[in-house]
């Protein structure tokens, strides 16, 4: 059993709190928004009234923020997690941030003697209810065999995959074939109905050949319906977008598919679609072609 302290206890850090402490663990969990500790009290977690409540007495804190300014802010700012964590302590960041964040996070460690592992998630919300989300980590060998038994509450495929910040890198490449695939589905689908096909009887035979993607089995049938309830927010993906181009930069290689779902990326939200799910691409595809 573990003393975890979570904090940012949204659409993914609820339930991942919640499955923690239903495994057995003592959680004490802090979000900025109160009733957001619900989900976790309900499976026999406690409530932090602010930060420094969560991390006290933490073997393990864990973060599930939005973006690597809240990150940064909450975990090496004056009154943050590596001001406050018991040195010899484990700090895991879940979110998905720039990968610079990551590494920015482990040398703030080295310094306080907290140690630290970069592991965003895949999987959605669904994966995060049912404690079957895939985990990309970076970090020390011997403290990803520490966070295992947590990590195997939480995700079915885990995988370390290299040093501090890896697991960032990993992570956006997957968010950047993931919104490749949304944006090209949408234009398929588009290009379906508007040369007189049925959408749905198309995307079908897609799914079986070698077009067939997780996007098209999971995803095909809402976006045909054109249900947008998020799932994953326009916003978040728009912000990845970003991070895999930031992170382009840095490793001196350039993306140009990449640059172009930023931009389609950019206009969902720019038309207003940012808290809708990020298949809410199509509409802008659809909005270009006058449909
Ligand atoms: P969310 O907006 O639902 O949750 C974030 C939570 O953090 C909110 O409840 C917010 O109040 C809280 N928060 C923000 N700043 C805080 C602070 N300073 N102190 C305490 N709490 C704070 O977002 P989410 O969908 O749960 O995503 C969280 C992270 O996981 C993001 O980096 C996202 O990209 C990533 N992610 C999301 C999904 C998904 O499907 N939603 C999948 C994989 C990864």
């Amino acid at each position: 059993m573990k003393n975890i302290g979570f904090i940012g206890l949204g659409i993914m850090g609820g339930p991942m709190a919640a499955n923690l402490a239903r495994a057995g663990h003592s959680v004490v969990g802090y979000d900025l928004g109160p009733d957001r500790v619900e989900r976790l009290t309900d499976a026999g977690g406690r409530g932090a009234a602010d930060l420094a409540e969560a991390v006290a007495g933490a073997d393990v804190v864990i973060t599930m923020l939005p973006d690597s300014p809240d990150v940064e802010g909450v975990a090496l700012g004056p009154d943050g997690i590596m001001r406050q964590a018991r040195p010899g302590s484990l700090y895991i960041d879940m979110s998905t941030v720039r990968p610079e964040t990551g590494r920015r996070l482990a040398q703030a460690g080295a310094v306080t003697g907290v140690h630290v592992l970069d592991a965003p998630v895949s999987g959605g919300e669904p994966g995060a209810v049912e404690g079957r989300l895939s985990i990309m980590v970076g970090g020390a060998e011997e403290d990803f065999a520490t966070a295992m038994p947590l990590f195997e509450v939480l995700g079915a495929t885990i995988v370390h995959v290299g040093p501090a910040g890896a697991g960032q890198t990993v992570k956006a490449a997957n968010q950047l074939v993931v919104g490749g695939v949304y944006a090209l589905v949408a234009e398929a689908l588009v290009l379906l109905e508007a040369s007189g096909v049925d959408g749905k009887t198309g995307l079908d035979v897609l799914a079986g050949g070698l077009a067939g993607s997780r996007i098209l089995d999971l995803k095909r049938e809402s976006m045909v319906n054109r249900e947008f309830a998020p799932g994953f927010r326009v916003d978040l993906h728009h912000k990845d977008m970003g991070i895999a181009l930031a992170a382009a930069r840095e490793a001196g290689v350039a993306l140009p598919m990449t640059g172009l779902v930023a931009q389609v990326m950019a206009a969902a939200r720019a038309q207003g679609y940012g808290s809708l799910d990020h298949s809410a691409l199509l509409k802008v595809i659809e909005n270009l072609s006058g449909k």
